[in-house]
């Protein structure tokens, strides 16, 4: 039975209430009088329900898609300004004891080469990361007690916040690693983590257990449950996102809604973040076993109607997209995006070979960091190296009151531009400085506080002399 508030896995993602939704929109599809009274009422930026979003999601009138588009754009402008927020994965162990059929990384996989980085290791890589302008990252390591347990995580975050290297140093560790339990995540809490990342996959239980036919994943409402546990455990922001390409599209997509609903509902706080990974190749792994792989039509579809149905959480997209899908997706909602990215254990210093291969999945956008900040300065936006939040301690509860109400911009807007400076004086190219400085002199005219805009400014001269780590 439905339950929003349930802290069971399958009553807060129902499968009656997902296939009862789906068959809601089926009804309603191409309902004009509906759709346009929910793109009307979406204009406030309170959100959509589930079963509203996939309603829209169905719609395949040409013109109540036009006006979706655009909503989806004025949300994102509203929100999040052109502000574009860059990260990068740090991949530390490929060692996993799941059988995840669609990455390389699951067990039975002989041919992949498994590393676990030293923390000397770890230290180079993180070296090699702040030199390209990262300050922000996403830790990843599969899923194995005895070669990555949290002890091991936990001793790579302080090695990687320890290092300060020249003017870089990393300000915010995201965190990627399997479900655990409410005592290690409380560990990641005291380590300063900044997000919990977990990827559900697909939220068809049935599915679910197909595709991790065995290991401690198996459990789905271990998994699936595993926010609430972080968040019991006081990490205020999580990430949530599926796997498009596992399973139907519609539903995932309905089931990536009603986990926001919960988290809300019963934590308190919608998810920080979705992610939207599309399905990619990858060694041992055969794309044609997906035959539910969805189109670039279908993909920015979802981007748009979850922009829409939910303002207030930031949208990640990875290298997993190609530069063309990434310009017409950030348009419509994506809010940060990874650059320069490898996605091998230890790939920032070493480049791997075919034969010593151990990426988790074919990157489709190649371009270093300094070749994609100068892209998005060419669109038109300010690509950020913000970290503030967190480090001010606007997180959870308090962060969301921010990103409502649409206060959120007063920061957002004067950060992107100070740690814009800041990429720009130690690590862009001549090009993308030269770019980069027209937009900074273009845009701080902007602000629209005279009292904040005086004091960025000040601090770009600062800058400009050698002092770093300016926030509001
Ligand atoms: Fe392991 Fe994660 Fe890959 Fe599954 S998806 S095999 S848990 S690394
Ligand atoms: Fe993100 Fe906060 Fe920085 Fe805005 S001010 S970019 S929300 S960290």
């Amino acid at each position: 039975m439905y339950n929003v508030k349930s802290k069971i896995a399958t009553e807060f993602i129902d499968d009656q209430e997902i296939r009862e939704t789906l068959a809601y929109a089926k009804e309603n599809k191409n309902n004009r009088e509906l759709i346009s009274s929910l793109i009307e009422r979406a204009k406030d930026c309170k959100g959509l329900t589930h079963r509203e979003a996939a309603v829209l999601l169905e719609c395949d009138l040409e013109d109540e898609n036009e006006k979706m588009y655009k909503l989806a754009k004025e949300i994102k402008q509203k929100f999040y300004g052109n502000r574009i927020v860059m990260f990068a994965p740090l991949y530390l162990s490929n060692y996993c004891v799941n059988g995840c059929v669609y990455c390389p990384y699951h067990y039975k996989n002989k041919h992949i080469a498994r590393k676990k980085l030293t923390q000397e290791e770890i230290r180079k890589e993180t070296i090699a990361l702040q030199d390209m302008g990262h300050k922000r990252l996403a830790l990843e390591a599969g899923e194995d007690p005895v070669n990555n347990p949290i002890e091991y995580i936990l001793e790579s975050i302080k090695t990687i916040y320890s290092i300060k290297h020249k003017n870089g140093e990393i300000r915010r560790v995201n965190v990627n690693i399997a479900a655990t339990t409410v005592e290690n995540y409380k560990k990641l809490k005291d380590a300063g983590i900044g997000t919990y990342i977990l990827f559900q996959e697909t939220y068809n239980k049935k599915s679910y257990e197909e595709l991790h036919p065995t290991g401690p994943k198996h459990d789905y409402a271990y998994h699936t449950e595993a926010m609430d546990r972080a968040m019991e455990a006081g990490i205020d922001d999580v990430g949530i996102g599926v796997l498009f390409g596992l399973n139907m599209y519609k539903y995932d997509f309905v089931g990536l809604l009603m986990h926001a609903e919960h988290l809300e509902a019963a934590m308190g706080v919608g998810p920080h973040t979705i992610s939207v990974p599309r399905i990619r190749p990858a060694d041992d792994i055969d794309p044609d076993n997906f035959s539910n792989a969805i189109s670039e039509e279908i993909f920015e579809k979802i981007v748009a109607v979850l922009r829409i149905a939910v303002p207030y959480t930031g949208m990640i997209v990875s290298t997993r997209e190609s530069q063309k899908t990434r310009e017409r997706i950030l348009e419509l909602g994506v809010s940060q995006i990874s650059g320069g990215s490898s996605t091998s254990v230890g790939g920032y210093v070493e480049k791997e070979t075919d034969e010593d291969n151990s990426a988790q999945f074919e990157v489709n956008d190649n371009r270093t960091l300094d070749e994609i900040v100068n892209w998005l300065l060419k669109l038109g936006y300010i690509p950020s190296f913000c970290t503030a939040c967190y480090r001010e301690g606007r997180t959870g509860d308090r962060f969301m009151s921010l990103v409502k109400s649409g206060q959120i911009a007063n920061c957002c807007q004067p950060n992107a531009l100070m740690t814009l400076k800041e990429y720009l004086e130690d690590y862009a190219s001549g090009e993308t400085k030269e770019n980069g400085e027209t937009v900074i002199a273009k845009e701080v005219e902007k602000i629209p506080n005279e009292k904040v805009k005086t004091i960025v400014k000040e601090h770009l001269v600062d800058m400009k002399k050698g002092k770093r780590d300016f926030r509001f």
